[in-house]
């Protein structure tokens, strides 16, 4: 896709070898149990893709998406739902497949969402992960990459919704090097 975006942090390479580990390591631990993987929208496509194809055991799909307001690059924590799945996850295990953790608020939120209605288990399975922003208090059990406290894009992650295509996952220093 012509030239570069941003600094490359991982290669798509990168990306779909980590998601073959934790595919092969979820198809492990999962063995002859009824899994749901939720991915949350938009940002998880990509990765989601790529990991469902490393897991080795049929599994149901669905998603969910929500978003945590917030002014500017701080997260208030206030999350709102804007989708959400259609499953009934009622005594089945569940894995949430996130982007990438930042502060933590959505996520914990999406996490409390359904562990409420009962299912037997609920576990995440991120991206990417950047624990220095941790507010919420939320652990993902798979993590594709930890990473600085960088703003990334591409493999799903946008900037203004837009990038999500990018094979690859690029920082940026700088806004003003890529186009709005
Ligand atoms: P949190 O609630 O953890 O603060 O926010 C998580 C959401 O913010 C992620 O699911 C992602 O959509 C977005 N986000 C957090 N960090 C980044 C980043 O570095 N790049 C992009 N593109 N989105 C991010």
């Amino acid at each position: 896709m012509g030239e570069t975006i941003g600094k490359i942090l991982f290669s798509e390479e990168q990306l779909r070898n980590r998601a073959k580990e934790l595919g092969k390591q979820i198809t492990e631990d999962y063995a002859g149990q009824e899994l749901v993987v939720v991915g949350t929208l938009k940002g998880s496509c990509i990765w989601m893709a790529d990991l469902l194809k490393e897991i080795e055991m049929p599994v149901t799909i669905d998603f969910i998406q929500a978003s945590s307001y917030g002014a500017g690059t701080v997260s208030s924590g206030l999350v709102s739902f804007k989708k959400d799945i259609e499953a009934n996850i009622y005594n089945k295990h569940v894995l949430i497949v996130e982007d990438i953790v930042d502060t933590g608020n959505t996520l914990s939120a999406i996490y409390e969402n359904l562990k409420d209605r009962n299912a037997a288990s609920v576990e995440i399975c991120s991206m990417l992960d950047k624990p220095s922003r941790r507010v919420a208090d939320v652990q993902a059990k798979y993590i594709g990459f930890e990473i600085d406290n960088l703003f990334v894009i591409g493999y799903g992650l946008d900037y203004n919704q837009k990038y999500r295509n990018l094979p690859y996952i690029s920082y940026i220093e700088n806004v003003e090097e890529i186009q709005d």
